[in-house]
Order: structure tokens, then C-alpha cells, then sequence
């Protein structure tokens, strides 16, 4: 049984009281969530004392990114070691707005993920199509291909040790939500796209996110779907309310 995941990504937003205010709000309402996983990924500026205000709470703290050297003369990047050292145990992978803005490719999204697994992370990895990808029919192809390129050399142990997201491009703080029957297709795609490249057992237990305007009003359906196992959620993981009945509705 695959115990779902809730994550919530908030991007470049939240200064460090903004960061406290919500995780105390966070902690007050799922303090008896244990069903669930959750995990919250503030900016770096945040995540030390993000890591502080979640001691005990049962709510995990990752990292928006993580860059493949040690340490070095790499302006801007972060390091898995300090993301260790600040509490992070999971990091988002190859997010679209790395992939669109920052010309992440999947090249240096396996590199990135090779350099969290050997410092002990959960990956994100995430993945999905543009629309004009969608409208050309080439939705699965696109996938099939982030799967090859993003995952290439791993063993299938690591590949057990990941999380996938599933986040079409289209759906992503848009407001238009994939319906359920579409992610589901895709989701589908990729659990049997590792069960026939990987193994059947990784393909079993592997959890495979959905992405992509999900609210408290969206998700109930969506994790209903037989390979839908948790959400990554930009904006509503911004408001506490929404956050926690999202977590409350994965259930
Ligand atoms: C995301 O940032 O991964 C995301 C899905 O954002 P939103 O929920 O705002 O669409």
C-alpha cells in the first residue's frame, strides 16, 4: 500500500516570519494527520528556520533544488550537504519553471537526482508536458522521454527510492486543472513505463505525484484514481486552510 504525499511547494515566496507564521498554523491543524505524508519546501532563506519550527511535528522540510557538486565556485547553487544541514530530506527535481526559466534539461536533472540519492534525499522528479505537446497528441511521448533521459544509468534500487511528480505544464498555477481520467492516463503511463524498464515490484511501490492547480475542491478525486498517490501543490500550499484541507482530503 502506497501511504500518500502531500507536498507543497512554495516557490519564491515567504519571508522568514511569513515561513514561521504558516508552519505554526500547519502544526496546530495535523498534528493528528498520521495517515499522510506531508512535506512543506520553503525558499533556502527559510528552510533553517522552517527546520527549527517543525522539530516533532511530523512534517517534512525539502528543497526546491540541489545542485550536483560538494561545494566550489558555483554562484547561486546550493549543495546537498547544506540542504542536510538545515534538515531538508527531500528536494523537487527538474520543476517546469527550472525547465522553462533556469534551462534545466533532463541531462542535468539526472545529474541532480544521482547527487541526492548518494546524499540520502528523497528526489522529486518531476515531469509533464506543455500544452502545445498536449494539443499535438504528444503527451506521452514527451513523458516516456523525461523518463528515459531524466532516469538513465539509475539501478532499480534508486528508482525504488524516488518519488515522480506528474505536472503538465498547462495545468500549473492556471486554475485548469488535468481532469482526473487525463492524469490518471498519464500516471498509468509512467507506472507501467517502470514497471516494463525497471521492475514490477519498484513499479508497485513506487509513488507517483499529481501537479498542477490542485485545491481542496480537486484533490479527493484525483487521489481516488488507482495510481494517483499524493499531490505537489504550489499556490494552495500557500494558505494554511488550504493546505491542511488538502492533506485532510487525501485521506
Ligand atoms: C507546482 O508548483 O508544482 C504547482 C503544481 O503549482 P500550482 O499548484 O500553483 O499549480
Amino acid at each position: 500500500m502506497r501511504k500518500p504525499l502531500i507536498a507543497g511547494n512554495w516557490k519564491m515566496q515567504n519571508t522568514v516570519s511569513e515561513t514561521i507564521e504558516l508552519l505554526n498554523s500547519l502544526k496546530r491543524n495535523l498534528i493528528d494527520c498520521n495517515e499522510v505524508d506531508v512535506l512543506v519546501c520553503p525558499p533556502y532563506t527559510s528552510l533553517s528556520d522552517a527546520n527549527d519550527t517543525l522539530t516533532d511535528a511530523g512534517i517534512s522540510l525539502g528543497a526546491q533544488n540541489i545542485y550536483w557538486e560538494e561545494k566550489g565556485a558555483f554562484t547561486g547553487e546550493i549543495s546537498p550537504v547544506m540542504l542536510k544541514d538545515v534538515g531538508c530530506t527531500y528536494a523537487i527535481i527538474g520543476h517546469s519553471e527550472r525547465r522553462q526559466y533556469f534551462g534545466e534539461t533532463n541531462e542535468t536533472v539526472n545529474k541532480r537526482i544521482r547527487a541526492a540519492l548518494k546524499a540520502d534525499f528523497t528526489p522529486i522528479v518531476c515531469i509533464g508536458e506543455v500544452l502545445s505537446q498536449r494539443e499535438a497528441g504528444e503527451t506521452l511521448n514527451v513523458i516516456g522521454n523525461q523518463l528515459k533521459e531524466g532516469l538513465a544509468g539509475f539501478q532499480k534500487e534508486d528508482i525504488g527510492k524516488m518519488v515522480i511528480a506528474y505536472e503538465p505544464v498547462w495545468a500549473i498555477g492556471t486554475g485548469k486543472t488535468a481532469t482526473p481520467e487525463q492524469a490518471q492516463e498519464v500516471h498509468k503511463f509512467i507506472r507501467d513505463w517502470i514497471k516494463d524498464n525497471v521492475s514490477d515490484d519498484i513499479s508497485k511501490e513506487l509513488r507517483i505525484l499529481y501537479g498542477g492547480s490542485v485545491k481542496p475542491s480537486n484533490i479527493k478525486e484525483l487521489i481516488q484514481q488507482p495510481d494517483i498517490d499524493g499531490g505537489l501543490v504550489g499556490g494552495a500550499s500557500l494558505d494554511a486552510a488550504s493546505f491542511v484541507d488538502i492533506v485532510k482530503n487525501s485521506l
